[in-house]
């Protein structure tokens, strides 16, 4: 029998909510959990009768990033980018497919034409951020943490390098270099999320956004999400992006040579280390 990874429901008039469905892997993502998710958030997109989307998880993590227990394969035809090569040797075929499954399915959830909504509680690791940052708004439980330990693999860190216009530069460059994470309460500050609740209100109080939202005019709403997402990329967001996974590609390249795997599994041990010692976690005071 196939693994369910998603889940879709209508929780409202004109509100689909998407949940990531692998509770028992930390909602861990493998290629063919980004494609259902990708089919869920394009079907919804495409229904009339659907305003607003909300992007949920099962489980008490939102998501541990990466599944790296399963090889990085396209699990059906290519949607996102016209990259191909996908079945070439080395580093050819891994940018390819990171060309298409991360950084392509990215830009088309963050382009989605309709207000969407990250519903997070929980650890969000590494890949975790890549579910997570294309949303529009976020709204965490605040036992939510947030954190890209990937340097310690010999990456830049995730393959949507949004990390500086998320939580800017000096946040963003302390999450890279230390690999700790930040709390729900340190991400409202740095404005990456907008809203945190109380963990029992988490599902209530976004589905009450999302209904707020869904009654205002869908014409309106899309020209608002692209005038803002405009507004970024006239910042330079899409150029940034496209430069740090560059040298995230370069990074992969240099670990293939070096260790012979995309990542350096040396990184492993670092992080399981800093979990044990707590050091996961920001320590950093709150005002
Ligand atoms: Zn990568």
């Amino acid at each position: 029998m196939s693994e369910v990874t998603i889940r879709i429901e209508r929780p409202a008039n004109r509100v689909a909510r998407i949940v990531l469905a692998r509770a028992d892997k930390r909602n861990a993502q493998n290629p063919r959990m980004l494609y259902e998710l990708d089919r869920a958030l394009s079907d919804a997109a495409a229904d009339p009768d659907i305003h607003v989307i909300i992007l949920a998880a099962d489980g008490p993590d939102f998501s541990s990033g990466h599944d790296l227990s399963e090889p990085f394969k396209l699990p059906c035809a290519p949607v996102a980018t016209m990259e191909g090569a996908f079945d070439g040797p080395g580093i050819e075929g891994h940018f390819a497919f990171e060309c298409e499954a991360f950084l392509g399915l990215c830009r088309r959830w963050r382009e989605l034409p309709k207000p969407t909504i990250a519903q997070v509680q929980g650890r969000v690791i590494a890949g975790g951020l890549m579910l997570m940052w294309p949303m529009d708004l976020i709204v965490a439980s605040d036992d939510a943490v947030f954190s890209d330990p990937v340097i310690a693999f010999g990456a830049n860190g995730i393959e949507w390098f949004a990390h500086a216009f998320e939580l800017g530069t000096r946040r963003a460059k302390e999450l890279l270099f230390t690999g700790s994470s930040i709390t729900a309460g340190e991400a409202h500050r740095a404005g990456m999320v907008n809203r945190v609740v109380a963990p029992g209100r988490l599902e209530q109080e976004t589905l009450e956004l999302a209904e707020r939202i869904a009654l205002r005019p869908s014409l309106a709403l899309k020209l608002a999400k692209m005038s803002v997402n405009r507004s970024q990329d006239a910042q330079g967001f899409q150029l940034a992006i496209d430069n740090a996974f560059a040298l995230h590609s370069l990074a992969h390249a240099a670990n293939l040579s070096e260790h012979g795997g995309i990542i350096d599994p040396a990184g492993i041990d670092i992080v399981r280390k800093d979990a044990r010692n707590g050091k996961e976690v920001s320590t950093s005071p709150e005002p």
